[in-house]
Formats: C-alpha cells, sequence, structure tokens
C-alpha cells in the first residue's frame, strides 16, 4: 500500500478519539472545492509505503488511539482491507473517510467489522451531484445504497457536507434532509477559501447562513450541527 500523506497526531480528524490520519491518493470525484486536490488527481506521489507506516504505528500503541484512513477516496484501493486489518491487529481503531460512490466495497469492510467509524461526505442534493462532486452523471443510486448501507450498519458514523456559499440554498438542505432523514448524526462543514482549491472562485458562506442551514437540516437530522464554526 502507498500512502500520500501522514499526520502524525489529530485530535480532530476521529471525533473523541487521539489518532493519527492517514492520506491514500487517487479519487474518482473531482469536487471544485477539494482542500487535497493534489491527491485526488494524483499530482502528489507516495511518502512512504506500508513497511514504512507500520513501523511508525507500532511506535504509537499505548499513545493513539486510532488511525483515521483518508484520501482522495480510500475505497478506491484494493489493498484498503488488508491494510485495516493489520491496523486493527495492532490494537488500532480504524475511522474511514469515504465519498461514498463505492457501496460494494463498504458494505464488504462493515460485514467484516473491521471499520469503527464512517465518515461519508453528503456533496450536494443528487440533482446537484454532478456539479459539486465535478462529474458528469453520477450514479447516485450508488450515494443512496451508501446511506442506506450506513445508517442500517451498528457502526458509529456521521455525514458530512461541506457548504460552498456558490452550491447549497436553502432548497438544497431541504433535499438532503430527505434523503438522510432520521440519521443519527449529520455536520455541516464551512468551506474554508484556500488558493490550493482548483476553483479559486469559491467563498465561504457567512456564520448567519451556516446558522440557517442548520435550522433547516434539523427539521430532517434533529442531531445535525455544525462543525468547525
Ligand atoms: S471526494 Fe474528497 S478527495 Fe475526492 S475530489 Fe472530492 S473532496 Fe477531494
Amino acid at each position: 500500500m502507498l500512502i500520500h500523506g501522514l499526520q502524525k497526531m489529530t485530535l480532530l480528524d476521529y471525533p473523541g478519539k487521539v489518532a493519527c490520519t492517514v492520506f491514500l491518493g487517487g479519487c474518482d470525484f473531482r469536487c471544485p472545492y477539494c482542500h487535497n486536490y493534489e491527491l485526488a488527481d494524483g499530482t502528489a506521489g507516495p511518502i512512504m509505503d506500508d513497511s514504512e507506516f507500520f513501523k511508525f504505528l507500532g511506535t504509537r500503541q499505548g499513545l493513539l488511539d486510532g488511525v483515521a484512513v483518508t484520501g482522495g477516496e480510500p475505497l478506491l484501493r484494493p489493498d484498503l482491507e488488508a491494510f485495516i486489518t493489520k491496523i486493527r491487529e495492532l490494537g488500532f481503531l480504524v475511522k474511514l473517510d469515504t465519498n461514498g460512490y463505492h457501496p460494494q466495497a463498504l458494505s464488504a469492510l462493515l460485514d467484516k467489522g473491521l471499520v469503527d467509524y464512517v465518515a461519508m461526505d453528503i456533496k450536494a442534493s443528487p440533482t446537484r451531484y454532478g456539479v459539486v462532486a465535478g462529474i458528469e452523471k453520477p450514479d447516485t443510486d450508488r450515494l443512496s445504497q451508501s446511506v442506506s448501507i450506513i445508517m442500517n450498519s451498528p457502526v458509529s458514523y456521521e455525514f458530512r457536507t461541506t457548504v460552498v456559499k456558490e452550491f447549497h440554498n436553502i432548497e438544497e438542505f431541504h433535499h438532503i434532509g430527505q434523503w438522510i432523514k432520521g440519521a443519527k448524526a449529520y455536520y455541516l462543514q464551512q468551506f474554508v477559501e484556500r488558493d490550493t482549491v482548483p476553483d479559486k472562485t469559491l467563498h465561504s458562506p457567512s456564520e448567519e447562513e451556516m446558522a440557517l442551514f442548520l435550522e433547516i437540516v434539523r427539521e430532517y437530522v434533529p442531531n445535525a450541527r455544525l462543525r468547525g464554526i
């Protein structure tokens, strides 16, 4: 397994846990607001292989609770299951970040009990997904399958939306709320403007807009929260 980034300690990436974060390159989406675009499009080369990573992880037993596996899109990696299995054998919890476009691979990992926490992006309502994820004609059934797999699994999870002024509005959040109605955890994350994202014309919504969107999604997901504000 080639690894494209490693944050050796984080209190933010795995809710309630002290973790490290492993970044795996490659993604099948091209979100114009992506903060890890050099990972998504393959521009960033690997920084280590898994043997070096596991050497590092061995020095963190008793210090870290878990490993957040993110990307890119980790579920594109055929060797992900073996990688995660080894992390768990060393006694660490595993959190998986996913764009939700690979329901079969997700289901296989969850059925085997290999993931302790899943975070799935809900980028937009189904009809607007292609624009926000940067792909043509997305198969939103695959996303709906992932939503259903996660909500029907005993695994801890969250859905999350990075809110971008140009993409999201009140109507969008009514549609998204209906899509994930009854979810246990949903976070709205304010897009942070950076000059490294592919579309530099995009803007962060205001705090007032975020509060309004939260009010709307709480009609469907009462436990929804803002993150990072
Ligand atoms: S799914 Fe995530 S990693 Fe892939 S392009 Fe979108 S934001 Fe970037």
